[in-house]
């Protein structure tokens, strides 16, 4: 099973990234590894790409783009680890953020971020499309190749990349009165600051630590949370803490920021 292979590289992280760090000398430029790695999963009879961009550092980064639609967050994460190091592993596909794909010549549609539990692919491919029983299979595989290609990168913490839009989901949707309210146990949004920039995550104190240092922020409520099928939902179910760092498209400056000082948080831990 994939997913356990994730749980224990996620459990040997913190030994191998404190050794990364042991090992890093204060000077050491950081260098971009000789382009990013590509690897090609079958998706039913459809192709999609997950490519793994590496920057050698002392950085414990290791950060997951799933909406290929979402640019701006990996152009800012790429911008972080050319300067501190890291990783980031993006799904490629058409540009758009749900992936289509071809069963039986069939085709379905489906969120990869929906895609994590059997409630969520159901739910997903229900609305998306279909959810029949070869659709479900196809999905469920897509989903541990996908989580198995990111453990590869031995995240200590579980890091994702989001972009939205203005005007839409923020950190005012986890607000008392509004949609997402029951998802969250707590929300910090600062004034002044514009609620799309802000961190999901499912740790207290990873919530505590990113308020503090004046960044909005949700803490997810990981007994009370729909189960989604997203993957702050399955790492909630398997104790993984997990941080979203989530910004408007076009606030690549403002998203690296908060990837820069999430890398001094986790470097704390
Ligand atoms: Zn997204």
């Amino acid at each position: 099973m994939r997913l356990a292979s994730l749980a224990l590289a996620l459990l040997t992280a913190t030994a191998s990234a404190q050794t990364g760090c042991a090992q890093q000398t204060a000077d050491a430029p950081p260098v971009v590894s000789d382009g990013p790695e590509v690897e090609t999963l079958t998706l039913g009879a459809s192709e999609v790409q997950v490519v793994t961009h590496r920057a050698e550092g002392a950085a414990p980064l290791a950060m997951l783009n799933l909406h290929d639609d979402e640019g701006t967050s990996v152009d800012a994460a790429l911008d972080v680890i050319r300067a501190m190091g890291g990783q980031v592993v993006e799904v490629q596909h058409t540009g758009d953020r749900n992936v289509t794909f071809e069963v039986d010549g069939t085709s379905y549609t489906a969120d990869p971020n929906r895609m994590f539990t059997d409630a969520g692919r159901e739910r997903t491919l229900a609305s998306l499309s279909t959810a029949s029983p070869a659709a479900l299979a196809a999905l469920a595989a897509f989903a541990d190749e996908v989580l198995a290609i990111y453990a590869e990168t031995e995240p200590a913490v579980v890091v994702t990349l989001h972009n939205n839009t203005e005007d839409n989901y923020s950190a005012a949707s986890y607000t008392e009165g509004a949609s997402y309210a029951s998802d969250a146990a707590a929300v910090v949004i600062h004034e002044g600051s514009d609620p799309d920039d802000f961190f999901f995550v499912t740790d207290a104190e990873l919530f505590r630590q990113l308020a503090a240092r004046g960044f909005n922020a949700v803490l997810q409520d990981n007994d009370a949370a729909t189960d989604d099928g997203s993957l702050s939902v399955w790492a909630a179910q398997n104790g993984r803490p997990y941080v979203n760092v989530e910004a408007q498209h076009g606030h690549r400056e403002e998203q690296a920021r908060m990837i820069r000082a999430l890398a001094e948080v986790l470097a704390e831990r």
